[in-house]
């Protein structure tokens, strides 16, 4: 399959290594390698930070008050001064320009160095922020450009054009190389390279989208014309840079768009809609359906009944309701006498799920079963026995279930819950438990827009976004550590309400304390004194899995007033009749793990709190994220937030978690540019020539050379 000459070409060229361009010497090289940069491409995709406005050089007279100013001038003066008040050495630079003088001045500074670099006689242009002290002007640190000898002076119209006249880059390189010298070998590099970079996106998208040929997208992301204002450039607004942020979401999309084909082109099992279970379970439900959750089960059906398998991703706040979602879907698949397998991240929620799946599927004269890490030898074989045989209908696990042995007569439909606890791989090996089992993971983290399409980009998508009526939002307290005493007597004032509330203690980084520890020693404290006459639980992650369920089940029944724990109880558990959720150090804990947490609480109709203890030693990040909770009780925009303060490699805590590094894409700058890049790929990815065609050689080797094997991330094995 033939590529286009200028295609080929452009491959070749930007794959030049750096040691073969002229005027990179030894020196620069080992230091460019330092960087990470090899080839001509990753220099040409260095960008620069920011930019610099040297259109005008102002006269020293005109010079503004506060505003950074270019200007230049003849050093008159220099050396080593003291401060009058505090007797501090600095560096003074006395500049002249003819039209007034004004001073330089640095406070940290080597003097041998600055003694030769300022040497009267000498022009510069110098960069900084102008302040008047009445009749004085003085800029400190400013930076600095020497001009050689005989370079034409002030002058703008002789000037450098390397520094002047223009809006210049400045580059995220520092240790030992000069913007000047780097901006030398960019400009360079662009006037070399730039040009014959092509990308081979379809030409009428950049039309329709308002954006400009790649080759001179890269020129003018490095030397703006003057088309462009300052502003434009520094926001990332303007046509060049959102040229390359489109052309790298383009081919990551492309890459989801053919691995969602993919799945789309393979044979599943097309259900009927047969009714048999889902509406009797209808009828037992307590409550109707919310608008939304019907919405969603619609969406997920019409997906049950195509004759290729669903890959559905079903997002919804805490407390939405995701679970009978869930279960009207398994009732679904077993009415196509097929078998449901539902993983769960935890013991204590897989129990949980079974307590539930397993009374609703009887009430229906239907078979469920556990399966857990803690199930033991004789108990285990049986169940594997009856999931082989099809004696039962469903199976609720943890990853033992993901486990070989474990093997269906007919496996119709996976499900996993709070998704984003596992990696992406669970889905693969879900998907080949079956043949073309339908899959439907559900997630409770309200993952940003911008980032679900990158990480799910392959799958579809449906959102709960509505809770159950009859909720009241938790209300959410900030308590000082010496106001301890509020948050129990308001616990007080519920238990004696007929309430029950939770304490919650985070994990301990230090190895002085566990969290077991502190826990333990908080559940024995508050037994003996502060709430002696009510009962008081512990739960920990390291408690034998029947103990676990023990305590939960007393909890569920009411016979436990206070449950204190470790995160453990993060996920999914859902006691209706808890209404204190008290954290305790809420400034250790991340946005998404204290949502999870306050959700436990506002499950019933009662009105709900959540009391978030804040220690002296509470840094200032600390303090936003529980402000940031005091402020909304919005799963998505506390999303948002997270992916504010921590930046989208974090947010998902691991860095498997699929996020691909982006060379220019900021997902949080560049939302909009992401869909219409999704929209626009995923159009070409429907043709059907695509992966065949002569006329799509050139993309598919682009798709190759920008993502390569990285893709694989997110993809589902
Ligand atoms: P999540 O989406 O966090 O998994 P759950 O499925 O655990 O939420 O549901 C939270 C609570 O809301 C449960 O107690 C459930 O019984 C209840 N619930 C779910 N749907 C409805 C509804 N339509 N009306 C009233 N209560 C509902
Ligand atoms: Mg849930």
């Amino acid at each position: 399959m033939p590529l286009t000459p200028s295609y080929l070409r452009s491959r070749e060229l930007l794959a030049t290594p750096l040691e073969q361009i002229r005027g990179v010497g030894p020196r620069i090289l080992e230091k460019l390698r330092r960087l990470g940069l090899s080839t001509v491409e990753d220099a040409l995709y260095t960008l620069p930070f920011r930019y610099e406005d040297r259109r005008q050089i102002r006269k020293i007279a005109e010079l503004r008050n506060g505003l950074r100013e270019v200007f230049c001038g003849e050093i008159l003066a220099s050396g080593e001064a003291v401060t009058p008040r505090s007797r501090k050495k600095i560096f003074e630079v006395i500049v002249g320009d003819g039209s007034g003088r004004l001073s330089l001045k640095w406070f940290h500074y080597r003097k041998e160095w600055m003694t030769k670099r300022f040497s009267v006689g000498q022009k510069a242009v110098f960069i900084g922020e102008v302040k008047f002290f009445g009749p004085m002007r003085e800029v400190h640190h400013p930076d600095v450009e020497p001009l050689g000898e005989g370079g034409g002076g002030c002058d703008p119209a002789s000037a450098d054009p390397l520094s002047f006249g223009r809006i210049l880059p400045i580059y995220p390189l520092t240790e030992g190389l000069n913007q000047k010298g780097v901006r030398k070998i960019w400009k360079d590099l662009v006037d070399r390279f730039a040009p014959v970079a092509v990308s081979p996106i379809p030409p009428r998208f950049l039309g329709a989208r308002r954006l400009i040929p790649l080759g001179e997208a890269l020129q003018q992301v490095h030397w703006p014309d003057g088309q462009t204002s300052l502003e434009d450039l520094e926001a990332g607004r303007d046509s060049a840079r959102r040229t390359l942020v489109y052309d790298e979401f383009f081919f990551l999309e492309l890459g989801l768009a053919l691995k969602r084909r993919g799945i789309v082109l393979e044979k599943g099992i097309p259900f009927q809609v047969t009714h048999r279970y889902t509406k009797p379970l209808a009828e037992l439900l307590p409550y109707r359906l919310t608008d939304a959750q019907r919405r969603v089960l619609g969406e997920i059906k019409r997906d049950l009944m195509a004759p290729h398998p669903m890959h559905r991703l079903l997002q919804g706040d805490v407390g939405s309701g995701k679970t009978i979602v869930a279960l009207m879907s398994a009732l679904l698949a077993i009415e196509n006498e097929t078998q449901v397998a539902v993983v769960a991240p935890t013991e204590i929620l897989v129990d949980q799920h079974f307590l539930q799946f397993a009374h609703w599927l009887s009430a229906l004269g239907l078979k469920a079963a556990v399966l857990k890490g803690s199930t033991t030898a004789k108990a285990r074989r049986q169940t594997l026995e009856d999931i082989r045989s099809g004696a039962v209908n469903l199976v609720v696990g943890t990853h033992a279930v993901l486990q070989e042995g474990v093997e269906f007569k007919r496996l119709g439909l996976g499900i996993i819950d709070e998704q984003h606890r596992f990696g992406v791989r669970q889905r693969g090996v879900l998907r080949h438990k079956g043949e073309g089992p339908h899959i439907l993971v559900m997630t409770a983290t309200p993952i940003p827009r911008t980032l679900s399409l990158t990480l799910y980009g392959d799958l579809a998508l449906s959102v709960i976004d509505q809770l159950p009526p009859g909720r009241t939002p938790v209300e959410t307290r900030i308590i000082e550590e010496k106001n301890r005493s509020q948050a129990y007597a308001l616990i007080d004032r519920e238990l004696a309400a007929g309430r029950q509330a939770y304490v919650v203690y985070p994990l301990v980084e230090d190895s002085e304390k566990s969290d077991l520890k502190a826990a333990s020693e908080g559940a024995e404290f508050l037994q003996k004194t502060i709430f002696a006459g009510r009962v008081v639980g512990l739960l920990h992650g390291r408690m034998k899995s029947d103990e676990k369920e023990g305590v939960m089940a007393a909890f569920n029944r009411g016979e436990i007033d206070v449950l204190v724990s470790t995160t453990v109880i993060e996920v999914g558990v859902d006691v209706p009749n808890a209404t204190v959720m008290m954290i305790e150090h809420g400034e250790r804990f991340g946005l998404a793990q204290l949502h999870q947490l306050r959700g436990r609480v506002g499950r019933g109709a009662e009105k709900s709190y959540c009391l978030l203890m804040r220690s002296l030693q509470c840094s200032a990040e600390g303090s936003r994220r529980l402000q940031v909770m005091t402020e909304t009780n919005d799963g998505f925009r506390i999303a948002e937030a997270d992916l504010e303060i921590r930046g989208p490699g974090e947010f998902l805590g691991t860095r498997q978690s699929g996020v691909p590094d982006f060379r220019v894409a900021n997902l949080l700058r560049d939302g909009r540019i992401l869909e219409e890049a999704r929209e626009d790929a995923f159009s070409v990815a429907q043709n059907p020539e695509f992966l065949r065609g002569d006329d799509f050689a050139d993309l598919r080797q682009a798709l190759q050379d920008r993502w390569g094997n990285r893709l694989e991330l997110a993809s589902i094995g």
